[in-house]
């Protein structure tokens, strides 16, 4: 039986298994829930890679609430090891 394999316009298959190009960093990372932060029904990974959605999170939240010092405070999440 042939492994079910869908993959995203963004990813393509090494020899290391499913790798997805970050569209903000245009970096390719490993497809799994170490480089990518996954949706919120556990499943779907998002389709920028961690630093960079953390990055983006913090520019919306400075767009939303430029004002607001509790929304600027933003604990730091461990990214890569
Ligand atoms: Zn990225």
């Amino acid at each position: 039986m042939v492994p079910e394999t869908k993959l995203y316009k963004n990813e393509r298959i090494t020899e290391l298994g499913i790798e997805r190009r970050c569209p903000m960093c245009g970096e390719w990372w490993p497809a799994d829930d170490e480089f990518y932060a996954k949706g919120k029904n556990g499943r779907r990974l998002y389709s920028y890679c961690r630093a960079c959605n953390i990055e983006r999170g913090q520019k919306q939240i400075l767009k939303l609430y430029p004002n607001c010092k509790r929304h600027n405070i933003i604990e730091p999440i461990p990214i890569l090891r």
